[in-house]
């Protein structure tokens, strides 16, 4: 594989080709570190606009592996700015992250890509992503991870819910099927159909498990009339669904959506107490968009990150939705909501696979960070420098974890799954981590971020391109370049766009409460007080008095 097979965009393809490799190789006594140095990236010459060309059809392979952005155009009822949108892939707040979105699919369809991105499941003659393969040893988790890399390296991370992610949840819950036999023939049955129809079309699938903030001091039975989604009736066809989900990220760039309940029920809230899934244009099923930051997007040069990535989140209100009965995989049973996803390799694929993004992320934002520190002249300042260094050393910690849960991962049955405890232990950490990264980048950057031009049409005038090229100085970049990465800087960490993604990395795998609560649950704690009690066990007071008195 060269540099160049990894450039969607302009991305570095020396960066991403590290991403993949460097930091993340075998651990020792597994073979030989897969690191290939490749010197100095090339010069950006994969612009956004030939992507969106092969994106949109110029590629053979694209289509032969994934419905065109046209499977979107499916009548799904989305919701802007007080209008229902007609085409969300071509209206402005949501055309361009289609277009990324399916990009991803181009960029795993190009023949040098085929094999570190996809794989052929048994029985099948197609390829599909190798996220919806199912490892059985710790070398096949590495494929499958350095194929997640890859993607997440398509959006520098940005796109939190690709669709490996939930590709990640139904691997989890196939491997565990036997949850799903225990609670009834046919929702397993159901489910593992509809694993096979998800995967084999390699489709795009999000989820809303989450319901919507209302009044916390209240249980989720006792809410306000159809506030949170629930069975309101059923038949022999299936259920019938009312209330609302929150908050559906790519529920607009996806084909279909899962819905299920992951927040604790109590007995009597059977109801609220299912799992299906559903096509995004299922008829009652609405989608209301949060603000677009596409649509705010001044330009790809004033804003390369929004204007590109924004996955959107969306309040999904089901009105009277009917769900087959092929489709529905948890069924009235509160215990089981919470067994699919922690009984089975659910949670722990899909918060693995955000772990793997997360690391793609993370050394972009270090990235920035240099780069901020160059356009400045502070990088050869002692203290500066050493900041760097320890936003570098968080960086190695996210990929040490990620190497680290792989390594120490383990069989399930005939399946290998990631090491739980590391995994949520990275999960707490790393929620923490982003916000104070954020600050770090702020307090490198100062007041650049702030004093650029108001938009790219200031070039376009004589007069203040001058005025620009005189003050927009910087001891390592022209002018335009200066300002150029200072907007895409601030993209990343002070726009809207960035402010919300802070917000995603704290929450997007529950608060902290709920995070540490699943890090409390995994540790070995019999391990950690055992070694309290073998201490304590190697004297007692009569050995002690017995010393004194000798
Ligand atoms: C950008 C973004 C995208 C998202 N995308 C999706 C998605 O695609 N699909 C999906 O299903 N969900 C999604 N979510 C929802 C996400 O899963 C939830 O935000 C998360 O689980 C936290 O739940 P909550 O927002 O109800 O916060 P809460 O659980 O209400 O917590 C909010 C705060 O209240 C306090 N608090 C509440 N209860 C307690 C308690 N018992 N103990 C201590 N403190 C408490 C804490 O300070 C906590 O931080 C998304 C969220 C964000 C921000």
């Amino acid at each position: 594989m060269t540099n160049d097979t990894l450039l969607p965009f302009d991305l570095p393809a020396v960066a991403l080709a590290a991403v993949i490799d460097k930091g993340c190789g075998r651990p020792p006594g597994r073979g030989a570190p897969a690191f290939v140095d490749h010197g100095d990236p090339p010069a950006a010459a994969s612009t956004f606009p030939l992507l969106l060309k092969d994106a949109l059809g110029a590629s053979s392979h694209y289509k032969a592996l994934h419905p065109r952005p046209s499977s979107l155009k499916d009548g799904r009822a989305v919701y802007l700015d007080g209008e229902r949108v007609e085409d969300v892939t071509t209206h402005p707040a949501f055309r361009n992250a289609v277009r990324s979105a399916a990009s991803l699919y181009d960029f795993q369809a190009r023949p040098e890509n085929l094999e570190l991105m996809t794989f052929v499941p048994d029985g099948a003659n197609r390829r599909i992503n190798r996220s919806w393969q199912m490892p059985r040893d710790y070398d096949q988790m590495v494929l499958r991870r350095k194929a997640m890399q890859a993607w997440a390296g398509v959006s520098y991370g940005f796109l939190g819910r690709s669709p490996d992610h939930l590709a990640s949840s139904l691997v989890g819950q196939r491997m565990g099927i036997e949850v799903f036999r225990r609670h009834g023939e046919d929702r397993a049955k159901a489910l593992a159909g509809y694993f096979d129809y998800i995967s084999r079309n390699d489709l795009y699938l999000t989820y809303v498990i989450v319901n919507p903030q209302a009044d916390r001091s209240k249980d989720w039975g006792d809410q306000v009339p159809d506030l949170v989604a629930r069975i309101v009736d059923e038949d022999a066809a299936g259920i019938t669904l009312r209330g609302a989900k929150m908050l559906g990220t790519s529920a607009i760039l996806a084909n279909e959506v899962f819905v299920a309940n992951l927040q604790p029920l109590k007995a009597g809230e059977e109801a609220l107490a299912f799992s299906c899934a559903l096509p995004m244009n299922a008829k009652g099923l609405r989608v209301l968009s949060r603000k677009s930051y596409e649509a705010a997007a001044k330009s790809v040069y004033d804003n390369p990150l929004s204007s590109r990535f924004d996955e959107n989140d969306a309040l999904i209100y089901f009105d009277e939705v009917k769900v087959p009965w092929d489709r529905v995989f948890v069924h009235r049973d509160v215990d089981m909501c919470r067994a699919q996803f922690h009984d089975t390799a659910c949670h722990v694929y899909q918060n693995y696979q955000a772990q793997v993004r997360l690391s793609v992320k993370i050394k972009f934002l270090i990235g920035l960070a240099r780069r901020i520190t160059e356009s400045i002249g502070t990088i050869n300042i002692p203290a500066v420098r050493e900041q760097l260094g320890y936003l570098a050393a968080h960086a190695g910690m996210v990929n040490a974890m990620l190497v680290g849960m792989e390594a120490a991962g383990h069989k399930w049955g005939e399946y290998y799954l990631p090491n739980r405890h590391y995994m949520y232990s990275a999960q707490v950490l790393t929620q923490e981590l982003y916000p104070q990264l954020m600050n770090l980048l702020r307090e490198l950057a100062g007041g650049a971020l702030i004093m650029l031009p108001s938009s790219v049409l200031d070039f376009a005038n004589p007069e203040l391109k001058a005025i620009i090229e005189k003050t927009q100085r910087s001891p390592s970049m022209s002018p335009e370049r200066k300002v150029k990465f200072l907007k895409a800087a601030w993209d990343a960490i002070g726009s809207e766009f960035g402010s919300r993604h802070t917000q995603y990395e704290m929450f997007y795998a529950g608060a902290r409460f709920v995070t540490t609560g699943h890090s409390f649950r995994t540790f070995d704690w019999d391990g950690a007080t055992g070694m309290v009690e073998q201490l304590l066990s190697s004297y007692d007071l009569a050995g002690a008095l017995e010393a004194e008195r000798r």
